[in-house]
């Protein structure tokens, strides 16, 4: 039997309830070994046992939870078991100051959806009601302790009947610090393009419907920022959303009235369920059923999935109870930029964006984004944390944690940025903050890296930056007077991977991404790096590299990638790869062969993304992109399953190895000439990859591989390597709760800083 371990954090009203004798009945009626432990940062449950018995434990846990007990945050991953003998409930844990949690924003709880669409409620159709196991924390909060004072809610003195159920400590708001209604608290106001009146309240709410109802652009002033909305099965107002967002291609996420709604469009598994229904309300990626009413090519262009999401605040479900079908449901930006907070500044930034602003008076105070999840083999990762996840640190399991007091500072990377603090055994981890290319963005990390020590009342003693100079978190990071550790970028994924799965040196780590700085002044992206002892790394393989021409500007033409895979092998016979280079007009070739021919503007690449592109390009899929990650993306969705074989490919006997795809690029060309269909050559181009891990990690010889980067967020690579790892007895990880992309680099910059330390 293959066991595992399952490590659950439960926040909530989850002490005093009878929650953890419920967990131990649970546990020993699936005879699961482990324990259950009260502390000061909430209910610490780990179990052992099957698989089977695993999840099943997970989907009972919240469904037959004791009736007083209310799961406001839920995380879980699963990790390599102790052994636990035998479950036992554990003394409480005391020790220690009390770890001041501030709580992510939780999407609306049943008691209040009830509410809001009862009549006799005097909370009936009131939008921003929520009480003290629901509502918005994080992005409302300006400074500890969590009082209203300290909200954005302190602009709302309460009314007598709002201050009574406040004192009443049985009342399910007793100390809810945005408690409001509709005599006290915020309100609604549907505004013109000019920023004019239109209507307010109620009506707001419904003209805002009627007007999304006609096709209309609605931007709506949410929970942490603004929404952009239009019809989902109005393919023309999709379109011209598309059309002024200049977001040509990358697939818009939905919002549906109901789990029912959610299933009409998508196939829902048990674990994909409780995703869409937890707290945290994540857009969830799901595979599309096959026949659907909706345009959702205009929605989710060449793309097998469609994020869905269910309504998290009243103000949602009050639209969606309108509407009664699904709306468009994408962040209120411009490309690359935190979505927009403040109602003026949205007049401004999403000017020609939308029609009408459904706007409210309660002062969002820093940008939170919805999340994105999926289930990855068999448990969730989350793609972008942001609403429902931050600032929830990543917690070093009360076992491991250390006496290293550090405060670390980490400043992330460029794209998919976020910043991260470590207080003690806590690493709080900022949310999604974006791109810094845009003066926006950069505003929002220069905010976040301030507001994280402020909040948390610590002075970091460290500084963790990228080893990139140009980038501007890095720049940032050399103005500071604080002692800096520049953290190498693949490095930083993989030490973030190993800490969230609670595993040390020595591992293999497997980093594959478009892009980062490698400290031989090459652009890195294919890469192995064994995690030793003392914290350091050593690059023991990664893919050939090659030359990129234009640099930067490969990043959008996948074409140019394979120009320089081909010069790599053909030299100047390249020029006679007459399909490529038809894609190319001769005022475009000309400069493209110059840098070829004399190295300028040409940067060297171990990238793996950079191969995916190559090979995207070189079969006709995709010769340009219009967003990160497009053409693997394409090339994962065109695989054919029913083909098992692999290109082949070369292992150098030199240090570090070199995974030479020269064979397998050969073998393509051939396969493309002789008129082998696209789905197959995807499947033997994937399956060539999956083996040369498996191949290195042979040759390195050490159990524990971890996986990450952006290329795993290919699900069919990493499930397909993490199947056949195992068929070859080694121990694969993956990112779980951190993203596998950048978004996951500024955690491992706290991990790799302090080990260093
Ligand atoms: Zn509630
Ligand atoms: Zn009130
Ligand atoms: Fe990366």
């Amino acid at each position: 039997m293959n066991r595992e371990r399952l490590r659950i954090v439960v926040r909530g009203v989850v002490q005093g309830v009878g929650f953890r004798p419920f967990v131990f009945r649970l546990a020993t009626d699936l005879e699961l070994e482990g324990w259950v432990q009260n502390s000061a940062a909430g209910v610490f449950v780990e179990v052992e046992g099957s698989r089977v018995s695993l999840d099943s434990f997970l989907a009972r846990l919240t469904k037959e939870k004791p009736p007083r007990a209310v799961i406001r945050n839920f995380e879980s991953a699963f990790l390599d078991p102790v052994p636990y003998r035998g479950f036992e409930i554990r003394a409480s844990e005391e020790k220690g100051a009390k770890t001041v949690l501030i709580l992510p924003d939780m999407a609306s709880c049943d008691d209040c959806a009830r509410e809001i669409f009862d009549p006799a409620n005097r909370r009936f159709r009131y939008p921003f009601t929520n009480c003290t196991n629901c509502g918005p924390r994080f992005s409302i909060i300006e400074a500890l302790p969590y009082d209203r004072a300290n909200t954005s809610m302190t602009k709302f003195p309460m009314c007598a009947a709002c201050a009574a159920e406040y004192a009443d400590p049985s009342d399910r708001r007793f100390h809810a610090e945005p408690i409001a209604c509709s005599n006290c608290g915020p309100q609604l106001q549907l505004w013109d393009e000019k920023g004019r009146t239109l209507a307010s309240q109620d009506e707001a709410l419904r003209r805002a419907a009627d007007s999304i109802r006609a096709g209309k652009i609605v931007a709506l002033k949410g929970l942490g920022g603004f929404q952009l909305i239009v019809d989902a099965t109005n393919e023309r107002a999709i379109l011209r959303l598309r059309e002024r967002k200049h977001r040509e291609e990358k697939p818009f996420a939905v919002m549906v009235p109901s789990l029912a709604a959610a299933r009409e469009l998508c196939q829902i598994s048990d674990v994909e369920e409780r995703l869409l229904l937890s707290a945290e309300a994540p857009i969830v990626l799901l595979a599309k059923r096959s026949v659907l009413t909706i345009p959702h090519l205009a929605l989710a262009p060449r793309n097998p999935n469609l994020g869905v999401m269910l309504p998290y605040t009243p103000l949602h479900h009050l639209l969606m109870r309108e509407l009664a079908q699904p709306i468009v449901a994408t962040s209120g930006n411009r490309s690359g930029e935190p979505i927009c907070i403040d109602e003026d500044e949205a007049l401004e930034r999403l000017r020609g964006f939308a029609d009408f602003f459904l706007v409210h008076d309660r002062p969002i105070v820093r940008p939170m984004d919805d999340s994105i999840a999926r289930i990855m083999a068999g448990r969730e990762m989350v793609l972008r944390r942001a609403r429902g996840y931050a600032p929830l640190p990543i917690v070093q399991s009360p076992e491991v944690e250390g006496e290293r007091s550090e405060t670390v500072l980490a400043l992330g990377a460029h794209l998919k940025n976020t910043v991260a603090l470590s207080v003690g055994a806590n690493t709080f981890l900022s949310q999604h903050l974006g791109d810094l290319e845009t003066a926006p963005a950069y505003a929002a990390f220069l905010r976040s890296a301030a507001d994280l020590p402020r909040l948390y009342d610590a002075a970091p003693t460290l500084i963790a930056c990228d080893l990139h100079p140009e980038y501007l978190s890095s720049k940032y990071a050399a103005e500071l007077p604080t002692p800096k550790i520049r953290v190498q970028h693949h490095w930083a994924h993989i030490a973030a991977c190993m800490a969230e799965n609670e595993i040390g040196p020595p591992t293999l780590g497997v980093a594959w991404d478009g892009t980062g700085h490698g400290p031989d002044g090459t652009i890195w992206g294919g890469e192995f790096l064994l995690a030793n002892a003392n914290g350091s790394f050593a690059r023991v393989a990664h893919l050939r590299s090659f030359r990129l021409p234009g640099g930067n500007q490969a990043i959008k033409e996948p074409r140019r990638s394979a120009l320089g895979v081909l010069s790599e092998i053909f030299g100047e016979s390249l020029w006679e790869q007459t399909d490529l280079i038809a894609s190319f007009s001769a005022s475009e070739l000309r400069p493209l062969r110059r840098m070829l021919a004399k190295n300028i503007q040409t940067p060297l690449t171990s990238s793996a993304g950079r191969v995916f592109d190559a090979v995207a390009a070189l079969i006709g899929l995709r010769m340009r992109t219009s967003f990160e990650g497009q053409a693997a993306m394409e090339l994962e969705f065109a695989i054919d399953r029913s083909f098992r074989e692999a290109y082949p490919f070369r292992l150098t006997e030199t240090e570090p190895i070199v995974i030479d795809w020269e064979p397998t690029i050969r073998a393509l060309l051939s396969d493309i000439k002789s008129g082998t269909l696209p789905g197959a050559i995807a499947a033997k181009f994937h399956h060539m990859l999956t083996e040369a891990i498996v191949a290195v990690a042979a040759k390195i010889g050490e159990p524990r591989i971890a996986l990450s980067g952006g290329c795993f967020q290919n699900r069919y690579l990493l499930e397909h390597t993490i199947d056949r790892l195992r068929a070859e007895k080694f121990r694969p990880y993956w990112p779980q709760r951190i993203p596998p992309n950048d978004g996951g680099i500024a955690l491992g910059q706290v991990i790799a800083a302090r080990a260093l330390r």
